[in-house]
């Protein structure tokens, strides 16, 4: 290419948001400027192979800016209104990908393998004539005149338009190990403190909980500050497991657990195992039933409840009631133990299980820094930045796919136009 370029634009990172930059930015590129996305992985893909239990949770069916944290929502509701979940239906049924819903709102293909979804995209990206690069591990990034130089393993690479969609941190084996937020830093952009997210959390060696791995429960699980406010709750199913909490609710909360016991260590956990009831309701059921049956074992008036094996725990350990106590001989402490380990049981976190088993990042370039209409860095000219490296995180259910489709194909498409 003429004054040196190899490129016209070049995508650092070949995943979810990396691909659907180079498909929009390949799409929209004058001939004969050239494309390419470099990854340093020796097989593309392998994140969104291993999504949604290798099924790829692709969308949702109802995507707001309320089911991400990160930015400010209006922030990121400016990208999302760009590309809609109906849009990413769409453009993956042109890709001869249809998707099925199901009754949670999650959009999978209908193939149920997330290898439909990633060979799609790849056949997309050559259609486009946008040409991938793999084993080019990126080392370092810099400005030369009006363009870029990129450091890789093979060589030098330089470019006029320059996207960095290089991931968050999480399960770094997938080559998304957070170098990418260097290259940002480099160029001028700055960080939110980034943590793991989606992420399952480990409770104190030993806890009594653990003794019921593989227990599965609907639950209201909510954040406490030391102070006792209760600052986000979090309703879903619970997975108890060896080493403590799993599952939807669990790693849905974990990122707001985590934020608030940075600032706040004294900050708690607390389940509530009967989801939409409280203390008092269900002290006042206690009550009556000491009237009704008080010769009957509290634990086995439990079962109506919830599980036998978690009525035996919550009374054993969690009350720390005898669980063969009839009814009638509780004393009001006790009663009042039992409700509180059926409706709001503290547990001691100790820590949660890190980006190894995190599903995103919470944290990253924050989007005050980033020209929403185009995706564009507003601190240095022919950059531009998207997908997870970004401060925006989503929940369970398709949503950070959503926001890698949306973000890679506005900053690949205003790339190639701008
Ligand atoms: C186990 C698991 C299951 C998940 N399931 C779902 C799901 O079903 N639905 C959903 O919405 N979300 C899911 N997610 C989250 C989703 O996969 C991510 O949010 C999404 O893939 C982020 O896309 P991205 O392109 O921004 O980053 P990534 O997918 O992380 O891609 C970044 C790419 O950049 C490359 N890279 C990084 N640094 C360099 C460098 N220095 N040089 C060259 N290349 C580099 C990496 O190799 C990688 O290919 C899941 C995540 C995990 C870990």
């Amino acid at each position: 290419m003429a004054n040196g370029y190899t490129h016209d634009t070049l995508i650092i990172g070949a995943g979810a948001a990396g691909l659907m930059a180079a498909i929009f930015a390949g799409r929209n590129a004058q001939p004969p400027n050239q494309v390419a996305v470099v990854d340093g992985a020796k097989h593309i893909g392998a994140k969104i192979l291993v999504s949604g239990g290798g099924r790829c949770n692709v969308t949702h069916d109802v995507v707001t800016p309320d089911d991400f944290a990160g930015s400010k929502r209006n922030q990121i509701a400016k990208v999302l209104k760009t590309f809609k979940a109906d849009d990413t239906v769409d453009f993956f049924a042109d890709l001869g990908v249809d998707l099925k819903r199901e009754n949670t709102g999650k959009l999978f293909p209908t193939t149920d393998r997330a290898r439909t979804v990633l060979d799609a995209l790849l056949l997309a990206v050559d259609k486009a004539n946008a040409t991938i690069l793999n084993e080019h591990r990126v080392t370092a990034v810099s400005r030369r005149d009006d363009g870029f130089v990129v450091r890789t393993q093979q060589g030098d690479l330089h470019t006029r338009k320059l996207i960095l969609a290089t991931g968050g941190k999480s399960l770094p084996k997938t080559g998304s190990d957070g170098l990418g937020y260097g290259f940002a830093i480099s160029l001028g952009h700055s960080l939110t403190k980034t943590t793991p997210a989606l992420v399952p959390l480990v409770l104190s060696d030993g806890h009594w909980l653990t003794r019921l791995s593989g227990l599965t429960t609907d639950v209201e699980l909510a954040v406490a500050s030391s102070t006792g406010k209760i600052t986000r709750r979090q309703a879903g199913s619970l997975l108890l497991t060896h080493f403590g909490l799993s599952g939807p609710a669990a790693m849905d909360i974990s990122r707001h657990w985590i934020a608030a016991h940075n600032i706040d260590p004294g900050t708690k956990l607390l389940i509530n195992f009967l989801p939409g009831r409280t203390f008092e309701q269900i002290e006042a059921e206690l009550v009556a039933l000491t009237e009704s049956h008080g010769g009957a074992g509290i634990t086995s008036l439990l079962y109506d409840y919830v599980q036998r094996r978690l009525a035996h725990t919550l009374v054993a350990d969690g009350a720390d009631v005898d669980p063969t106590t009839p009814m009638a001989q509780l004393n009001k402490p006790q009663r009042r133990a039992v409700v509180k380990a059926l409706t709001a049981l503290p547990v001691p976190i100790v820590r949660d299980r890190g980006y190894l088993f995190a599903e995103v990042t919470a944290g990253g370039v924050p989007l005050s820094e980033i020209n929403l209409s185009t995706m564009a860095s507003r601190k240095c000219p022919g950059l531009y930045l998207c997908g997870e490296l970004l401060d925006v995180d989503g929940r369970i259910g398709g949503y950070n796919f959503q926001w890698a489709w949306a973000s890679g194909r506005l900053a690949g498409m205003s790339a190639a136009i701008g």
